[in-house]
Formats: structure tokens, sequence, C-alpha cells
């Protein structure tokens, strides 16, 4: 017979990808649906990018294994731009490993730092991919309550803290409340997690997207050398918009990352060559369209923000800083409407108002729903008026 083992029989497909899978086939079957689950730039990749990628394949260059953690110019560029971004001396291509996603990059990461039962530090809520791949390399994700600005204080660690923590993960724009931790926030907990000998896996992937004037400001800024407890983990897909193209990369102590090397060599063999070769070329070509991506996001933040205040029944008193979610509180609308839970608000809304979202719980929290805010303006503003206009029927 099939067998299927206990490890698989307890994955549960990504939340954020099943709702938004279920918004796509109702697209497809005619309907006039809003997707607002997914957390993936609706732009093009730029065109300089794409054109970098053609010419690898032409040239033949896109046809073979690289080096299992990633082309050496690939590296060293990677590299330097690290450094200069984050204010790092001493960064070189061995510090780097390129991977197929952040998403690798995290995968890489837990299975190489954790031992069976080691304990990994979740600020609550957390993106849900986190926790289970902390799973899937044996350790334990250890959701971490926090107060009602969603930014984890010390006192928050320390109330988890055990024998078996070995890492805190930390996530800055975060996903999904858009929160920015800032230098004196980001100094404590730097501060008290050397104090405990807890690695940190600062997942950067938004620190491009700040807006209305915030600042992004990584932990492992705060000295100008990388220190060894803490790996970087960024990409190109929200920066640049490639998504599709699977380019993420960790930063990370040169020792360590060859262990993530070794193992990348073994699971995907190398991240793929002409994805590579247009990651080259976002890294070293012309940088307007990130920004004129970025205008784009904070115009729709300015937008859609004081649309959402005016729902019954959401709440979400501070507005976001970063990345590109708004994860408001539901409890009132809840209320309102006597729908038992956000799973089935959701999914009512879905249906009724045709406007796809994800149900908070998704990422560990009660009474909360997270809204994508990556989609044109014109959607946006019909998304909100079609939500409001669903809950105006309980008033
Ligand atoms: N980290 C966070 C917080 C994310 O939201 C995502 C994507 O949704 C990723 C990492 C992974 O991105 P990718 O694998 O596309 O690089």
């Amino acid at each position: 017979d099939m067998k299927i083992s206990q490890r698989s029989q307890q994955l549960q497909p990504s939340a954020t990808m099943k709702i938004s899978a279920q918004a796509k086939q109702m697209i497809a079957e005619g309907l006039d649906v809003i997707n607002l689950g997914i957390g993936e730039p609706d732009f093009e990749t730029p065109k300089n990018i794409e054109e970098a990628a053609i010419a690898a394949i032409n040239d033949g260059k896109a046809s073979f294994y690289t080096p299992a953690a990633g082309l050496a110019d690939l590296r060293t560029s990677v590299a330097k731009r690290t450094a200069a971004d984050y204010g790092l001396t001493d960064l070189s291509a061995k510090n780097v490993a390129i991977t197929t996603g952040a998403k690798m990059a995290l995968y890489a990461t837990f299975q190489t730092i954790l031992d069976p039962g080691d304990e990994v530090l979740l600020p609550e809520p957390y993106w849900v991919s986190y926790a289970e791949q902390i799973k899937l390399a044996g350790g334990v994700p250890v959701p971490v309550p926090v107060g009602e600005t969603f930014k984890a204080t010390t006192k928050d660690l320390a109330a988890k803290l055990t024998d078996r923590t070995v890492a805190f993960l930390l996530n800055s724009p975060e996903n999904p409340t858009g929160v920015i931790y800032d230098r004196e926030e980001l100094s404590a907990l730097n501060d008290w997690t050397k104090a405990h000998d807890l690695m940190v896996i600062t997942d950067d992937i938004y620190g491009q997207l700040t807006y209305n004037g915030a600042t992004f400001t990584s932990i492992a800024q705060l000295s100008d050398h990388l220190d060894p407890r803490i790996v970087i983990i960024t990409g190109a897909s929200k920066t640049y918009s490639m998504t599709g193209w699977r380019m993420g990369y960790a930063i990370a102590d040169a020792s360590l990352i060859s262990k993530i090397s070794a193992f990348l060599s073994h699971a995907t063999g190398n991240p793929t060559a002409v994805s590579q070769y247009a990651l080259l070329e976002a890294l070293a070509g012309e940088q307007g369209q990130v920004e004129l991506m970025r205008e784009a996001f904070e115009d729709r933040l300015n937008t859609i923000y004081p649309l959402l205040t005016e729902i019954p029944g959401f709440s979400l008193p501070v507005k976001p800083q970063g990345a590109f979610y708004l994860f408001p509180d539901v409890s009132e609308a809840l209320k309102l409407s006597g729908i038992k839970t956000t799973g089935e608000l959701v999914s009512r809304l879905l249906n009724e108002a045709h406007v796809a979202l994800v149900d908070g719980t998704a990422f560990g929290v009660q009474n909360h729903v997270r809204i994508s805010y990556a989609t044109d303006l014109a959607s946006l503003k019909t998304a909100m008026a079609r939500i409001k206009d669903f809950m105006l029927q309980f008033k």
C-alpha cells in the first residue's frame, strides 16, 4: 500500500497559496473575484531583468549546473550590495548562498542550525511557512504572544525562553502586519539574544518596501561586522517583482554558509541558472523601477487604509509602515454579523462579496484577517466597497 510519513501527514498546504488558488479558480470560471489573498506584487518584472535572462539563454549560459550556492559573480554582487546597504565590512561571496526563493534560504537555514527538539521563538502573528519549516527540520516552533503594537519585546520573548531555545525569528517589515521595528527596539532584542546566546534569523525580504517616510533597519546592521549569530534572509521576489523566478539568498558567517551550501547541493543542486542571470542584472542594473513600484505600493496603502477603517467591525488603529499587508482585528465584525469564525468570514466574503482575504489563524492568531494591497488601485477601492456593503447588511 501507499505510505505517507508522519511528517507529511502533519503538513498543511500553505493557507495563503490555498485561498489564492481558490480565487484564481473562481476567476477562471468567469466570476469577478478580487484577489487580496496573496503576497505577490502585480507588476511584470522590469524589462532589463527579463532581457538579461533572455540574453543568458541565447548565449547558452543557462543550460548548465552552477555551483550549489550560486554563481560566484552573483554571490559577490549580493555580498557587495549587502555590505553597502547594511554598512557591513568584510562581507564576501563566502557569506552568501543564493537559493530557490527566500523560502529555500529559510528552509536550508533551519535544516542547518536545528537539532531535534530545538525551539525557535516566533512572535505572533508569524508567516505560515516558518512554523512548518521548523517542524520539518525537527525543531519546535514556539509562538510568542505580543502586545497591541504587534512588536515583540524582550519581556515577551523571555516569557517563552527555555533551555531548549536556540533561535529567534524576526521579520521586519512584517508579514502580515506591516510593522517595522526601529533601531532602539532592535538594539534591545539584539542585546537580549546575545545574553542568551541565541541565533537570530532576520527575514528582511520587505526591507525595501517602506512608506511615508518610514525607514528600515535590520538587526544585522547594529554592528559593522556581521555577528555569527545572525542569519540574514532576503531575496528578489518582492523588491524586483520577481516571485516567479525564485531568487532568494542567505547571508551569514562563512562556515554556516558552507554547511547551507552542502545542504543545497543535495536538495536543489543549484538555484535555476537563468534566474541567477536575471538576478545579476536586477542588482547591477538601473534601480528606477524599484522606486516606482515602491511609490505605487505607498499610494495604495494611503488609499486603502482610510477605506478599511470605514468598514463596520474592522479595526486597525495603527497604520502600517511597510510590506504590503493590512491585518485588521475583526472581532467586532464577527459580533455584528453573527459569523462564528474568521475562517467562515473569509469564506463568505469570497463567495458573497467576491473578495479573497486570508484567515488570520494561518498566522497563529485569532480574530484577524490579512488583506494584501499588492494589486491595482481601482480593484482595491472596489474590494473595500464590497466588504463594506457585505458588513452593512448586518447593521
Ligand atoms: N518571507 C516572508 C515574510 C514572505 O512573506 C515571503 C513570501 O511571501 C517569503 C519569505 C518568501 O519569498 P520567496 O520565496 O518568494 O523569496
